[in-house]
């Protein structure tokens, strides 16, 4: 059998009996999530598949890190370019825009903000809507911490500002956590409004502490004698 001529046609693929397709190449069924036919082995064709689906996690908040890390590497090593060199190009292609996929999954998934944001897309709740609707009680901290940022005039009251909303984003994500588990999704989006905002101070005090110390004087001695944590040339 010979390969379509591009990746619209292996969107064909019939439905064969529920989560069934069957493979591009042999036409045998293949289970809608797999990434390799049973029977031929060849490579399938990205699928419209959920992030958590794609990388072996319930469809959740909380997820597994480690267990994550461990099926995205498994993913990567079995979609290596280099497997697919001696395939044609049908098959090279396939296995790129699965690697593709995978990575962007990946990427959201092990961020937690990430994750809530897309975690809320997939049940409907529309973030934007539920902003709009906390404006004006916006809790107080995030007056607080932007007003003192503002005030912030040396590095060390810039890394405080910093290390504060360090310290409110960990708390809120742990908050953003327990509302999830409750099922409680639209305390789940106020809280991600909140991370959003905590996210842009903390940003913001990055790119101010940066500038600050970009030619600072404890920092200049020069590209070959440079002290650094009690480290000396
Ligand atoms: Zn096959």
């Amino acid at each position: 059998m010979t390969e379509p001529p591009s990746g619209a046609g292996l969107r064909r693929a019939t439905a064969i009996d529920g989560d069934m397709l069957s493979c591009w190449l042999c036409r045998g069924p293949v289970v809608v999530q797999a990434l390799f036919c049973h029977h031929c082995g060849a490579v399938q064709a990205n699928r419209d598949l959920d992030h958590f689906t794609r990388l072996g996690q319930d469809r959740r908040f909380d997820i597994d890190l480690d267990l994550l890390h461990r099926h995205y590497d498994r993913l990567q090593r079995a979609l290596d370019p280099l497997r697919f060199v001696a395939k044609g190009i049908g098959e090279q292609t396939k296995a790129r825009q699965q690697l593709e996929i995978s990575q962007e999954a990946y990427d959201i998934l092990r961020d937690p903000i990430r994750r809530a944001r897309y975690l809320l897309g997939l049940l409907g709740i529309d973030l934007p809507e539920v902003v709009a609707a906390q404006a004006g009680s916006a809790p107080i901290e995030l007056p607080a911490l932007r007003l003192a940022l503002g005030r912030a005039q040396d590095p060390a009251a810039i890394d405080r500002v910093a290390n504060q909303a360090a310290h409110e984003v960990e708390s809120c994500i742990c908050e953003m956590a327990a509302a999830f588990r409750a099922e409680r999704y639209q305390a789940a989006a106020t809280c991600l409004g909140r991370l959003e905002s905590l996210e842009e101070i903390a940003f913001e005090a990055r790119t101010r502490r940066s500038a600050s110390t970009a030619p600072g004087p404890s920092w200049t001695g020069g590209p070959n004698n440079v002290k650094l944590d009690g480290v000396v040339d």
